[in-house]
């Protein structure tokens, strides 16, 4: 772990309390999740049923799931806004950097525009360190929708 992730792992933990008791985690309410069939059943577990039309192969073998109907969010979601699958090494690395995806090869940062805490400006003090340590952040409205972008997963 460099000084880049360091700074980026500090943000996300600094809104971890605003994620949960202000925004009640609309990241894992709304939008798509795109992940592995190994982790698509570890996300929904015993409710694959309940989410048979929320679930689709994509091309390339990956697996998404539509977070956004009607009571539907994320079926790992908890009724305390925490994520039931936090410590499981299966659980889509997406989830462990939204709102925060580093790009090293091209000394990038993405920071999604869905995210309130990103609308709010609270990672302000870390995206400024990750200026200082030569990343270039990508402006929120160059980032219409962060499910186009392909994230790189285990
Ligand atoms: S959308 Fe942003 S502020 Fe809301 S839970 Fe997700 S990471 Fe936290
Ligand atoms: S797996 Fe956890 S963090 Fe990821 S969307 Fe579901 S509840 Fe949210």
């Amino acid at each position: 772990m460099d000084k880049a992730d360091k700074i980026a792992n500090e943000g996300r933990k600094s809104i971890s309390s605003y994620c949960i008791n202000d925004c009640k985690s609309y990241c894992c309410r709304k939008g798509y999740l795109v992940m592995s069939k190994k982790q698509l059943d570890v996300v929904v577990n015993n409710k694959k049923e309940e989410y048979k039309n929320e679930i689709k192969e994509l091309k390339n073998g990956k697996m998404s799931l539509f977070l956004g109907s009607s009571g539907k969010p994320c079926p790992s979601l908890r009724e305390d806004f925490k994520c039931g699958i936090h410590s499981n090494p299966e659980r889509p690395k997406v989830c462990g950097d939204f709102p925060i995806f580093l790009r090293k090869e091209s000394k990038t940062v993405l920071l999604s525009p869905r995210c309130l805490a990103v609308k709010n400006n609270l990672l302000y003090p870390y995206v400024k360190k990750l200026q200082l340590e030569g990343y270039k952040v990508l402006k929120v409205d160059e980032l219409p929708d962060i499910s186009t972008i392909n994230f790189s997963d285990k």
